[in-house]
């Protein structure tokens, strides 16, 4: 399964809201996959399963692409992965919580995101 990086982090926040409907009811589906089979993930800097419902998704590429592709090189970096790595879905989470979520650094990386507020 392709994920952008710094779509585990909107995934570790969603309580329901979202883009659209049809967003909403796949970023549910995704996460619902996510924790239930802990499948290997790719990390993709490029529209990925939760891109797949958007609206923003143009064509194949994120309107904001250069804003997302900041997010995703800033997981990368703090993770010390790189774009392509695969690992388990619960081993990605694992090192989003100890490299960004439990040492306070998820202002770093998203911190001008409109959807901020919900995760801070
Ligand atoms: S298309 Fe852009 S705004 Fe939509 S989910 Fe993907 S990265 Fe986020």
């Amino acid at each position: 399964m392709k994920l952008r990086p710094h779509h585990g982090l909107c995934l570790n926040f969603f309580g329901g809201e979202g883009y659209s409907p049809q967003f909403i009811e796949n970023m549910a589906f995704v996460k619902a996959g996510l924790n239930d089979d802990d499948p290997v993930v790719e990390l993709t800097n490029s529209v990925d399963v939760i891109c797949a419902a958007c609206p923003h998704n143009i064509r194949g590429r994120c309107e904001s692409f250069e804003k997302v592709s900041a997010y995703d090189r800033a997981v990368l970096s703090a993770i010390s992965a790189e774009e392509g790595s695969a690992l388990r879905w619960s081993e990605f989470s694992a090192a989003l919580r100890e490299h960004i979520l439990d040492c306070g650094k998820l202002c770093e990386i998203c911190g001008d995101c409109a959807w901020f507020g919900l995760c801070k």
